[in-house]
């Protein structure tokens, strides 16, 4: 029986599953992360490219069952436990070595979870999850619409972003209320606007879209003055929908400007 509380939506249809296994297309020298493998329904596909394969399932009542189905495989390594906590580059063992990360998501704790993973970005390959539709959709969004906000940023600063395709609710027991859709991340090697701290860009953005409707001058308030503002040459009567990544960006180093003169 599935459990409403850990998110669970178990994928039944085989063509879906074929076609994300495809997007993914694992191969033998990979190292894979799968995140709720649940009943396995992605778990059988992923270790018949022969890669090794760690899960992380955090409800117990499904270990037995895991174990049973996939346990003699020595490419299989079953963490029991919550991927929000995981320390995932714990997981590789060798210097340089990145992990291909896959999940039909828990949608309940689906942005923490992406947040968590951006933050182990270096250890990272790629990414391939399902999530509700929406939160593709906002994912990819463009500057300028109403889509564009903190999730947007933060994950179109790391990766780069791809809207594979969308899935219907009758592809899994029991169905979602929403429409879902597989999406692809991938880190990138050399980000294309560094910004002098994460942090802050985080702390700017999200500061910024606290109150959405309202101007730069206004949000920025207890963090930039107009003046600072000006100076990255960001216009402050934009509100935070209006900016792009890269004025973001020269709002936060303006910010870790303003700190480091102040020491
Ligand atoms: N991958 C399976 C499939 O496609 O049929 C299951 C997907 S289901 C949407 C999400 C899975 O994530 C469930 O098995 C659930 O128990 C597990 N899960 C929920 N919260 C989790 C967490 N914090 N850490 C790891 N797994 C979690």
């Amino acid at each position: 029986r599935a459990r409403k509380r850990f998110g669970q939506n178990f994928l039944k249809d085989s063509g879906i599953i074929d076609r994300i296994l495809r997007s993914i297309h694992a191969v033998s020298t990979d190292h894979l992360l799968e995140i709720g493998p649940g009943q396995g329904a992605l778990t059988e596909g992923l270790l018949a490219s022969g890669a090794l394969l760690d899960v992380i399932e955090l409800d117990q009542d499904l270990i037995p069952l895991l174990k049973l189905r996939f346990g003699l495989n020595t490419l299989f390594h079953l963490h029991q436990g919550d991927a929000l906590k995981f320390d995932i580059a714990s997981l590789t063992k060798d210097e340089g070595e990145k992990l291909r990360v896959v999940g039909n998501l828990p949608y309940n704790i689906s942005t923490p979870l992406i947040f968590h993973l951006l933050s182990h970005h270096h250890v990272i390959h790629d990414m391939h999850f399902m999530l509700q539709k929406e939160v593709v959709e906002r994912m990819a969004a463009d500057p300028g619409s109403s889509d564009w906000g903190r999730l947007t940023i933060m994950v179109q600063y790391f990766c780069q972003v791809e809207h594979l395709f969308n899935v219907p609710p009758e592809c899994f027991t029991p169905a979602p209320k929403v429409d879902s859709a597989i999406v692809r991340l991938t880190p990138y090697q050399t980000l294309p606007y560094p910004a002098k701290s994460h942090q802050l860009l985080e702390l700017v953005v999200r500061e910024a879209f606290n109150q959405r409707r309202k101007t730069l001058r206004n949000t920025l308030k207890r963090l930039l003055s107009v003046d600072d503002i000006e100076k990255a040459n960001v216009d402050s009567g934009l509100r935070p929908e209006q900016l792009t990544l890269a004025e973001f960006v020269r709002l936060a180093d303006q910010l870790y400007i303003n700190q480091h003169i102040e020491g």
